[in-house]
């Protein structure tokens, strides 16, 4: 059975629900076609334990100036704007103030290195000292905050993040998730469990083939992650081998989630944190009792999140467990329960973390954001120049496409009103 739409939306996380939400007004009918069961993409808060924990996006990044901040307040969601506990080191265990100064004093050293390189190799682990003793902790954290290491980034990718990005990190207490799922329109016309397998010309507009049927949409806004998009999941016309080949260069980091229950309020103080090894790229991250529950959410970025996928939940828990042990003692093993995890990169419709450019590759995210002949328009969080990576980037790139796509068929819609 044939569909007729004006524009389809494919994917409804971040960006496909802002696209949604621009359309809404527009005029044209829509359908957003989501191949999960579930709305919101990489923003997915779980309750577990009673705790609306989020295994992908949490922070309100550059919170001052993200769209989700005012969305948030308009609903009546409450947000937390307390500064992020990252900074420190609880109780300094296993990493001296003195070491943490060094540590971030060599982080520093290497991104004031990174402009040089953009017109070199634009390799940003160009920038470490060989043998360095702070390496492993600089490499780590570019884990957590791109995915990579830093051998396989783009300095100038970093640098367009890092010039736009306002550092100001706020948390909704709902989960992110729940804030991005919440923020559909009601009245959207959506398919759940809908793969979009096939995407191809028909007549002036498109055929998008999906297990339940064929829509006939004019135009179609594809917001899939960038592995989805290199991948094998989805056929679309040969022409768009170039927006491809861009996804390909702007691939999926590795970050993960890991959720533990803890037992005994006394053990740590709530809003805290810890790295698990500065010495080692495998570190994990813990962030301790949020908003004073009795949980800790540990991060695994690059190196440690790899494990997830390579070695299993079971070797990334153990991993998360033997660290802490290292820090607070072998008592804290019987205070921890298992509450849930991750798995991103396992999961077929998303692939990976959120997307870091290869060195050489930080133009992809422009050529990426382009529209296919007035009738295809990238979103996602690739697609933005600086905000790439986050949700409000995913966010501004779904109205950004949105707005492309009402331009796109306004005339077409004033050539059939004239007949
Ligand atoms: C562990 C982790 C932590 C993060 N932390 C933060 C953070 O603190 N702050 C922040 O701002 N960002 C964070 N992010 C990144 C943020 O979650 C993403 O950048 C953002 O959610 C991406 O939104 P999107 O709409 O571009 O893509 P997605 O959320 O991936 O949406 C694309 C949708 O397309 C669907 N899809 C795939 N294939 C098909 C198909 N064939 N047919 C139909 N639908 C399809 C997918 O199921 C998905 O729902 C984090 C991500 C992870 C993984």
């Amino acid at each position: 059975m044939a569909t007729d739409v004006d524009i389809a939306i494919v994917g409804g996380g971040a960006a496909g629900i802002a696209a949604a939400r621009r359309l809404a007004a527009s005029g044209f009918s829509t359908i957003m076609l989501e191949a999960s069961s579930r709305l919101g993409g990489r923003g997915w808060t779980q309750e577990l334990a009673g705790f609306p924990l989020d295994l992908g996006c949490g922070w309100l990044h550059s919170a001052d100036r993200n769209p989700w901040t005012g969305i948030a307040e308009q609903a009546g969601f409450a947000i937390d704007r307390r500064e992020a506990a990252w900074g420190s080191q609880y109780a300094n265990l296993g990493f001296s103030a003195e070491q943490q100064s060094a540590a971030r004093r060599a982080l520093n050293v290497w991104e004031q290195q990174l402009p040089r390189l953009v017109s070199r190799s634009d390799r940003a682990g160009d920038a470490l000292l060989p043998g360095a003793e702070w390496n492993p902790y600089v490499h780590a954290i570019c884990g957590f905050s791109n995915g990579v290491a830093p051998d396989r980034m783009s300095a100038a990718d970093y640098l367009a993040y890092d010039a736009a990005c306002s550092y100001r990190n706020w948390r909704v207490p709902a989960g992110y998730g729940t804030l991005i799922s919440a923020s559909l329109p009601s009245a959207t016309n959506v398919r759940l469990a809908t793969p979009v397998e096939v995407i191809s010309e028909h007549r002036n507009g498109l055929a998008i083939t999906t297990p339940t049927g064929t829509i006939h949409a004019a135009a179609a806004i594809l917001t899939v992650s960038t592995n989805v998009l290199a991948g094998a999941s989805i056929d679309l016309p040969s022409s768009l081998d170039p927006w491809r080949h861009a996804a390909s260069v702007l691939p999926l980091g590795s970050d993960e989630k890991l959720f533990f229950q803890i037992d005994g309020e006394t053990l740590f103080a709530p809003e805290t944190h810890l790295i698990g090894d500065p010495y080692d790229t495998r570190t994990c991250d813990y962030y301790i009792r949020p908003f004073g529950w009795p949980v800790i959410e540990c991060s695994l970025g690059g190196d440690s999140a790899r494990i997830v996928a390579e070695e299993g939940l079971v070797a990334a828990f153990d991993l998360a467990i033997e660290q802490l042990i290292k820090l607070v003692g072998s008592g804290v093993r019987s205070k921890l329960r298992v509450l849930g995890a991750s798995n991103w990169s396992r999961s077929d419709r998303i692939g990976g973390a959120y997307s870091c450019a290869l060195p050489g590759h930080s133009q992809a995210r422009q050529i990426l954001s382009r529209s296919w002949e007035g009738r295809i328009f990238f979103a996602g969080e690739a697609t933005h120049g600086h905000d790439f990576s986050t949700a409000h980037g995913a966010y501004d790139s779904g109205l950004r496409a949105a707005d492309e796509a009402i331009e796109a068929l306004r005339p077409q819609e004033l050539r059939s009103l004239r007949g």
